[in-house]
């Protein structure tokens, strides 16, 4: 290890998979990114006789790998589809001789790595044939399937490639198998486990003789700095506070902006720049740009010519640059697109690999929850997504650490420590993050019951006399707005008999529900997340509508008389809204202390201006 690769201690837990390597099992590593996977099989493959096999999802992720261990000296080849014809042959040809020699200790020229793209291995039956060569020589060391989530469909990243390397294990039952993943949910985990045909899990890190060896290090990385902001609702004026929040915090440094779509992606890219008078450089990656250009973009960006790249979840994987300073999300939408709570901390865990501190800005606006539904709801899982991101988002008081902690290890027996490298300090909050270091008057969590019951009231009178509510609908009807008056039918057989009917608040709900609109629809999603309400869709021919209806929880509340509600009877619900307060620094430029550099986290409300500091 210190002789070829220059490292002196093992980290995380790379000393326990290097043994079961060493012995011949089959393992899953679980390690985040940045966390030394490769050395993990590197090493072994070394240490032992003949070649280890390396499928991994990128041709330029391989590229890099090879380039590292030839510059150590350490024989290492790939096979991909672009591999030109002579060179294949030349590789195959070593391959067959290493296959049929007898010797079995080091040969000089033995391929000790040999990288392919799981195409090589769904496709070409010439390599598996060869393949088939080398395992009965006994020159298979091992098989490793780098960035394994991608063979689940409950993952991100899934390739259709990676599912047909069930082949593998069916064709070579004895060579072991190695599986890397930064990102493995306990579902995603037995998927991969049951496409890869590898024996279960049993028990953590104790696995019977045959069993899979599960490794996992602290996902949890105490440089990343989570903070949700609210989101301004003009599309323009998310674009200022966005550059003025890189302006403040991250004059100089690498950034990434997640946007939804690609059309949103190339907007923000131009505005950005724009509204800074060019200061910040920024460029466009989606599944639409030409190679050629997104080739140019890594360069630029890594060499800092391009400072923020603007870019939708295609733009991932290959990602290799160490000082990703901040990780921006244009909206929480995205974070939820085909995906959920593990999406997002994947693609703000692209920032600060190489340690360093860094920011993950998400801007959350509780309006954006209903674009997201029809967009999530003909997904089945897509609710449950939903709602996992929204109760992230809302959430103002528990840290994000334990918040992330909960949401992986839900439902499954690997237990909260792998957040942390002491279990005893397993739920010991980060100190960190935004609602670890937010000021009491920045956020008042309140007893939402009476208004919880309020809006509950009114919407079954509305649905009493046959209408329904959209989610601002709603809100303003609670509050009072547009005459205190809403409209019945307005589809299916009623369409033609729209009736206007005025709401008695006194009588329904003992009047109009006294809150801000910010702070309503901070409840009303709130009330969605704990099941007070619930999403009902309406499909036309052109467009999906969702409406609220009283959730499954709704009875628990609305069977009490006001006056007990009042009087603090029945369950009681509390909610937290954000207020306008004082001034703190931002975590990065604390710990620099960089004293100039102050960010508002001022809580303004999500239309109000922004109030970042310009610089001096
Ligand atoms: P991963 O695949 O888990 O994202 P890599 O294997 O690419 O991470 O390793 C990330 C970086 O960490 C590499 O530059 C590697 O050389 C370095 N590294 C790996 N293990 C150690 C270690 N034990 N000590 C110091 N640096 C290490
Ligand atoms: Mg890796």
């Amino acid at each position: 290890m210190k002789k070829v690769f220059n490292i002196g201690d093992f980290r995380l837990c790379q000393e326990g998979v290097c043994n079961a390597n060493m012995d011949g099992r089959d393992i899953v590593c679980v390690m985040p990114t940045g966390g030394g996977k490769s050395l993990t099989y590197q090493l072994p493959a070394l240490l032992t006789p003949g070649c280890t096999l390396v499928i991994s999802p990128l041709i330029s992720l391989m590229t890099d790998q090879i380039l590292h261990l030839r510059e150590s000296g350490v024989e290492a080849v790939m096979l991909t589809g672009g591999t030109p014809r002579p060179l294949l042959n030349e590789i195959q040809q070593r391959l067959t001789s290493m296959a049929s020699s007898r010797a079995h200790g080091h040969q000089g020229r033995d391929i000790k790595l040999c990288y392919v793209t799981p195409e090589k291995i769904a496709k070409s039956k010439t390599f598996m044939s060869l393949l088939r060569k080398l395992v009965e020589g006994g020159k298979l060391a091992r098989i490793v399937i780098d960035e394994a989530h991608c063979a689940s469909q409950m993952g991100h990243d899934f390739r259709p490639d990676y599912k047909k390397l069930s082949i593998l294990r069916q064709f070579f039952p004895h060579v072991p198998i190695l599986a890397l993943s930064a990102t493995c949910p306990p579902r995603v985990l037995q998927d991969i486990l049951k496409i890869l045909k590898m024996k279960p899990v049993i028990d953590g890190k104790a696995a019977p003789p045959d069993g899979t060896v599960y490794f996992s290090a602290p996902l949890y990385r105490k440089n990343l700095h989570y903070i949700v902001l609210p989101k301004p609702s003009s599309a323009k004026e998310l674009i200022v506070t966005m550059s003025d929040y890189i302006m403040q915090n991250h004059r100089n440094d690498s950034g990434i902006i997640y946007c939804l779509t690609r059309k949103d992606a190339e907007s923000v890219a131009e505005s950005i720049q724009a509204v800074s008078n060019d200061r910040i450089k920024t460029g466009v990656y989606h599944a639409n740009v030409e190679d050629e250009q997104k080739e140019r973009l890594h360069m630029q960006w890594r060499e800092g010519k391009v400072q923020v790249v603007c870019a939708t979840i295609a733009f991932g994987l290959g990602i290799d640059k160490g000082n990703v300073r901040f990780v921006l999300h244009h909206t929480v939408l995205l974070a939820i697109s085909q995906k959920s709570l593990d999406g997002y901390y994947q693609e703000s865990g692209r920032a600060g690999r190489d340690g360093q501190d860094a920011d993950c800005v998400l801007y959350y606006r509780p309006q954006d929850a209903t674009r997201q539904a029809s967009i999530t709801c003909s997904d089945q899982d897509g609710m449950v997504k939903l709602h996992d991101i929204l109760r992230f988002a809302q959430d103002m008081q528990e840290c994000r650490k334990i918040l992330f902690a909960r949401y992986f290890s839900e439902s499954s027996d690997l237990s909260m420590a792998s957040w942390t490298t002491n279990e005893s300090d397993a739920m010991d909050r980060c100190g960190h993050c935004d609602n670890c270091t937010r000021l009491p008057a920045n956020v008042e969590h309140k007893d939402a019951t009476v208004e919880t019951w309020q809006i509950l009231k009114i919407l079954e009178a509305v649905e009493g006399s046959g209408g329904r509510l959209t989610i601002s609908g709603l809100s303003d009807l609670a509050r009072g707005l547009g005459g205190g008056s809403f409209e019945t039918g307005g589809g299916g057989k009623r369409r033609n008999a729209k009736e206007k009917i005025q709401i008695d608040y006194d009588s329904v709900a003992g009047g109009k529900v006294r809150l801000s609109k910010d702070d309503m629809e901070s409840l009303i999603v709130q009330m969605l997340v704990l099941r007070y309400l619930e999403e009902v869709f309406s499909s036309t021919a052109y467009t999906v509508n969702v409406y609220v209806a009283p959730g499954n929880q709704a009875l628990r509340l609305t069977r009490f008389a006001r006056e007990d509600i009042v009087n603090g009877g029945g369950p009681r619900i509390q909610c937290s809204f954000r207020r306008h307060g004082r001034k703190v620094k931002s975590k990065k430029a604390a710990i620099n202390g960089q004293s100039p550099d102050m960010l508002d986290l001022q809580d303004s409300t999500a239309a109000g201006p922004s109030r970042i500091r310009k610089p001096a």
